[in-house]
C-alpha cells in the first residue's frame, strides 16, 4: 500500500527537508504552508521531478476550518499514514515582562492549538478502532522545552512544553489504535525561523556553546522523523529524539 504523509509548514527549513527525504523513502507527500506557495511549488516540483508524487495545500493550521480543509484535500491523495506537526513560530526576543497578550495568543495558538488539531483529524483517519490502518505521528517541539529560553522566547518555548506534555499523553491514548506518538526536539538548525526572532545569525552566535561546535542542517532533524514515523522505530511511542549538537 502506498505510503502517504502530511507535513505542516513544508515549504521551507525542517519541514521542506522531511518532505523531499520522505518522497526518498516511497511516501506521497502533502505539503501545507501559510503564505509563501512559490516555495511550496518549488519543494513539490523537486519531488515530483525525482518521480516522487507531492502536492501542496494552503492552510493556516492554527486555524480549525483550515486545517479541516487540509485534510479533506489529503483525503482526495490517499488514506493519511504518518503526520509531521511541523509548524511553529517565534517572535521577537524579548523578557516575559514585556510580551503582550495578543503575542502569547498568536504563539501557542500558531504552535499548540494547530497541534492539537492536525493530531485530532490525523487520529480519526488512522485508528483501528475507527476502521483505519493505523499510522504515525511525530511532533516537532524544541530543546527549548527544556531550558526555558530565557531572555529571548520563554512563550516559544512553554508552547513546546505544551507540546511535549500532549505527544505523551496522546500516545497513551492512541498506543493500542495502531497509532505511534512521538516527538523530536532540535535546536541551533539553520533556517529562516532564527529571522523571526530578529536574530538571522543566532545559530552561528551560539554554535561554540554546542559540545559538537556547530549549528544543524535541517536534513539532520528530518532523518530522525523519519526513523521514529518507519517500522524501525516500531515500539517506540511517547518518545523524543533531541537534536542538539550534544546540548
Ligand atoms: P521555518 O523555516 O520558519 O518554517 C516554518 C514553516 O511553517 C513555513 O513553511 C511556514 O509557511 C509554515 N507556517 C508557519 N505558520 C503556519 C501556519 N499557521 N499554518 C501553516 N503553515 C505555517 O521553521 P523551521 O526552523 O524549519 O522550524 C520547523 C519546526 O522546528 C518548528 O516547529 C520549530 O519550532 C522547530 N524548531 C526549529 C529549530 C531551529 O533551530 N530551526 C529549533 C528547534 C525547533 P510559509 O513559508 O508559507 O510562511
Amino acid at each position: 500500500m502506498q505510503k502517504t504523509i502530511l507535513i505542516t509548514g513544508g515549504s521551507r527549513g525542517i519541514g521542506a527537508a522531511t518532505a523531499v527525504l520522505a518522497a526518498q523513502k516511497g511516501y506521497q507527500v502533502c505539503i501545507n504552508y501559510l503564505q509563501n506557495k512559490e516555495a511550496a511549488l518549488q519543494v513539490v516540483d523537486s519531488i515530483n521531478k525525482q518521480g516522487g508524487n507531492a502536492f501542496a495545500f494552503q492552510a493556516d493550521v492554527s486555524q480549525e476550518t483550515d486545517v479541516l480543509a487540509l485534510f479533506k484535500a489529503v483525503d482526495q491523495f490517499g488514506p493519511l499514514t504518518a503526520l509531521v506537526n511541523n509548524v511553529g513560530i517565534l517572535e521577537t526576543q524579548m523578557r516575559v515582562i514585556d510580551m503582550s497578550a495578543e503575542r502569547l495568543q498568536r504563539v501557542f495558538t500558531s504552535n499548540v492549538i494547530s497541534c492539537f488539531l492536525c493530531t485530532r483529524e490525523a487520529i480519526k483517519r488512522m485508528s483501528t478502532r475507527r476502521g483505519g490502518m493505523g499510522g504515525a505521528i511525530v511532533n516537532v517541539s524544541s530543546i527549548a522545552a527544556r531550558t526555558g529560553s530565557p531572555g529571548e522566547y520563554v512563550d516559544y518555548a512553554a508552547s513546546k512544553g505544551a507540546m511535549d506534555a500532549m505527544t505523551i499523553g496522546v500516545s497513551k491514548e492512541v498506543a493500542d489504535e495502531g497509532i505511534r506518538v512521538n516527538g523530536v526536539r532540535p535546536a541551533f538548525i539553520y533556517t529562516d525561523i532564527h529571522a523571526s526572532g530578529g536574530e538571522p545569525g543566532r545559530v552561528d552566535r551560539i554554535k561554540d556553546s554546542v559540545p559538537m561546535k556547530r549549528g544543524g542542517q535541517p536534513e539532520e532533524v528530518a532523518n530522525a522523523i523519519l526513523w521514529l514515523l518507519s517500522d524501525e522505530a516500531s515500539y517506540s511511542t511517547g518518545a523524543f529524539i533531541d537534536i542538539t549538537g550534544g546540548r
